[in-house]
């Protein structure tokens, strides 16, 4: 098929546009949205710290790629690379990731649940089974992240999440029910690093498609666990839902962002965690997870 804006030959076609792309059509079409997406919710200001979260998988290397293009030149906005190895065997590869870090000149930063809680995740799906792992990974990955971040003095933390993974998110808790993580807003909160999403009106084959032309070296192999995670359920119900109503995903993304809006802001200020020292609503999830595996 040839573009159908130039003529050449296409890398894409957009179904919910019904737009064919070729190879310089679509780069130039997704960094403008990606750029529409930071300047809508004013993601991205002068003087800004930014540490992206490289698991050195497509969307993050794809994250790393653009935020380099676009902003690397800029003197007024550092850039900068942090992975959590969550100690998942065969699978989270930390060379690879600082090798892509480095391919791309920015600082290269990592911490692990190892050294931060004592045990790797495959400690914990020894112990507790594999069908928690994603829940247990999330909440840990999100605590020592934050905490990394912070100490590095970022301002910003950059997430590749993209428009699969949103609709997803959405569909997921409203199918638990989850009303609080359905209005949750983020609001500047001390101790908290705001996290921005690029991404999040590109969908995964999109964002898979820019790194495939744009980044070399960048992890294929999928993580062990996802399979057994309620996430991969809802994404084979949502795939093939969207394949006969193609913009479902948009309509999920969209509905999660105006619960958000509409919910206004919480005005509940964190507490500080008596045995981690971190912020937090409540109990501390990381804190309960440690202490469940010292048991
Ligand atoms: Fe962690 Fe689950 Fe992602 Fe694997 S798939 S890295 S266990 S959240």
């Amino acid at each position: 098929m040839k573009c159908s804006r130039c003529g050449r030959d296409a890398v894409l076609f957009q179904n919910y546009s019904g737009m064919h792309l070729c190879e310089s059509h679509f780069v130039a079409d997704f960094e403008a949205r990606a750029k529409k997406a930071i300047r809508q919710h004013g993601w991205i200001s002068q003087g800004d710290r930014i540490a992206v979260a490289m698991s050195g998988g497509k969307d993050s290397s794809a994250l790393l790629h653009f935020l380099t293009t676009t902003f690397g030149e800029r003197r007024d906005i550092t850039i900068s690379a942090v992975s959590i190895d969550e100690g998942i065997e065969g699978y989270r590869d930390m060379g690879a990731v600082k090798m892509i870090a480095e391919r791309y000149d920015v600082s290269f930063h990592q911490a692990s649940f190892k050294e931060a809680y004592g045990f790797t995740l495959d400690d914990i799906v020894e112990k507790q089974g594999d069908r928690i792992s994603c829940s247990r990974c999330g909440v840990l990955r999100r605590h020592l992240l934050n905490k990394t971040a912070r100490e590095l003095g970022a301002t910003k933390i950059a997430l590749g999440f993209n428009l699969d993974d949103e609709a997803q998110s959405t569909l997921m808790n409203t199918l638990r029910g989850d009303a609080e993580t359905l209005t949750h807003r983020q609001v500047p909160r001390e101790g908290f690093v705001p996290r921005i999403r690029p991404f999040v009106h590109l969908p995964e084959r999109e964002v898979a498609l820019y790194a495939f032309l744009n980044v070399e070296g960048f992890i294929e192999a999928g993580c062990p666990y996802s399979k057994n995670a309620l996430r991969a359920d809802v994404r084979e119900i949502l795939n093939i839902y969207n394949y006969r109503h193609p913009a479902t995903k948009y309509a999920l993304v969209n509905l999660g962002e105006e619960l958000k809006t509409n919910a206004g802001d919480n005005k509940t200020e964190p507490a500080v965690c008596p045995e981690c020292g971190e912020p937090v609503f409540g109990e501390c999830q990381a804190c309960r997870i440690v202490a469940e595996m010292r048991k």
